[in-house]
Order: structure tokens, then C-alpha cells, then sequence
């Protein structure tokens, strides 16, 4: 039996999911990252294993066939999978698990539903903006922009599939509320903004 709870996010590439994890995370205790295994190439200051697992195409196929991808998916020319065995291993410890997943994913999620989840959508407050932090993050070629632009357009029109927006217009507001739907969440699970379950319920 699972005792945490998924949450799903997705967000075209830029709109700033990372930046808002890594500070709602930092945050809040009891989250846990789930850790992707991807066939793209490490960006600079990427760590094998802390950001994704870096893994050749023949070794995610050979995942893929034994079935161990809880989703994936091909997004922008890469494979993508998450974990089943990390997922279930880090939710039986009782953390709730993040998924940072691309509107495949998501979708796939959503329709096999065997892990309750909270899904949650991340939009830059305009293409042009995201265009702009795109470029401000440095990390990417101009033929990489060009292709993850092209995507946040089909990406977008996902969003409403989400059970929650989020518009990361201003940082600290976004963040707000971000941390506020995991807050919300844990209590719809009869659980502390802290992720562990109500004692008094125990003693009942
Ligand atoms: P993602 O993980 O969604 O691809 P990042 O978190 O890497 O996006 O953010 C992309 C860039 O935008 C980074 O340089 C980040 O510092 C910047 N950024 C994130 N949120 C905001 C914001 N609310 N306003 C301005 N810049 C932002
Ligand atoms: P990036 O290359 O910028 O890290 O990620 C590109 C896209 O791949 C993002 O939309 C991200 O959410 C998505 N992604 C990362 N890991 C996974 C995964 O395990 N599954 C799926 N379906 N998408 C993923």
C-alpha cells in the first residue's frame, strides 16, 4: 500500500518549474523529486543522477521493453521515462513524489490512474516571455529554443486538462502558490501541511 501522493507538473520548457520546485521544496517537508532517466545529453551543471538519469537510447529501449516506465515519452527529439520501482519505493516511505513530466506523460497518467495524483500545469504569462527566459537561462542552442518554443504553443493547449494553473508570472507569488495546492492537497488527504498524518484521527 502507497501512503504518499503524486504530484504531477508539467510546464512548456522555461516557464520556470524548476526555479518554483526547488524553493516550494525547499520549503515544505516530505516532498521528494522523482529523479527521470532521459537519452538527452547533461546540460552544464547537470549531475547524473540528481537531475536525470543520463542513459543511452539502447539502454532506456531495453527499460522500456521490461516494462519498468511507470510513463514516458519523446519529448523535443529525447526519451523520457519515469521510474515505476523509484516512484513506488519512495512513496511507501511516505513522501510525496514529484513528477516534473511532459502533457504525454501526464496524460497517461491521468487515464491509467492507479496512483492517486494532483495534477498541476505551469504557464509562463506569455510565449514572448517565455522566449525571453528561454534565452536569459543560456543553457540551450538557438535551434533548441527555436524547437522548445514551437512545442510550449501545442503544449499549452493542455493546460486546462490540469486540475490546477499555475501562472509563474511574478516568482514569489507563483511560489505562493504552488506551496498552497501541496498544503491544500495533503489536507484533502486528511494529512499536516507537513505531509504526515493527523494523530488525533489515530486516537480516535
Ligand atoms: P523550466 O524548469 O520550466 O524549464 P527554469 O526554472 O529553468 O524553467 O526557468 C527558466 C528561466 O526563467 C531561468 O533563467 C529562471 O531563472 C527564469 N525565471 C523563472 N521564473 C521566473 C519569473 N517568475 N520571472 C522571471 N524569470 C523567471
Ligand atoms: P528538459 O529537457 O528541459 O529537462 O525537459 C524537457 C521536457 O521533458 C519537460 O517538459 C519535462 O517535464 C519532460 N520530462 C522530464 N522527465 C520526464 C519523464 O520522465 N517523462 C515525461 N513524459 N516527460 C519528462
Amino acid at each position: 500500500m502507497t501512503t504518499g501522493k503524486l504530484f504531477i507538473l508539467s510546464a512548456p520548457s522555461g516557464a520556470g518549474k524548476t526555479t518554483l520546485l526547488k524553493r516550494v521544496m525547499a520549503d515544505l517537508p516530505g516532498l521528494a523529486f522523482s529523479v527521470s532517466h532521459t537519452t538527452r545529453l547533461p546540460r552544464a551543471g547537470e549531475v547524473d543522477g540528481v537531475d536525470y538519469h543520463f542513459i543511452t537510447r539502447d539502454q532506456f529501449e531495453a527499460m522500456r521493453e521490461h516494462g519498468t516506465f511507470l510513463e514516458w515519452a519523446e519529448v523535443h527529439g529525447n526519451l523520457y521515462g519515469t521510474s515505476r520501482p523509484a516512484v513506488l519505493a519512495q512513496l511507501a516511505t511516505g513522501v510525496d513524489v514529484i513528477l516534473d513530466i511532459d502533457v504525454q506523460g501526464a496524460a497517461i497518467l491521468r487515464k491509467s490512474a492507479t496512483i492517486p495524483a494532483a495534477s498541476l500545469f505551469i504557464s509562463p504569462p506569455s510565449l514572448r516571455e517565455l522566449e525571453r527566459r528561454l534565452r536569459g537561462r543560456g543553457t540551450d542552442s538557438e535551434e533548441t529554443i527555436l524547437l522548445r518554443l514551437k512545442n510550449a504553443k501545442i503544449e499549452m493547449e493542455a493546460a486546462l486538462d490540469y486540475e490546477y494553473l499555475i501562472v509563474n508570472d511574478r516568482l514569489e507569488q507563483a511560489i505562493d502558490t504552488l506551496r498552497a495546492v501541496v498544503i491544500a492537497e495533503r489536507s484533502r488527504g486528511h494529512r499536516l501541511p507537513t505531509g504526515q498524518a493527523i494523530e488525533i484521527l489515530g486516537e480516535l
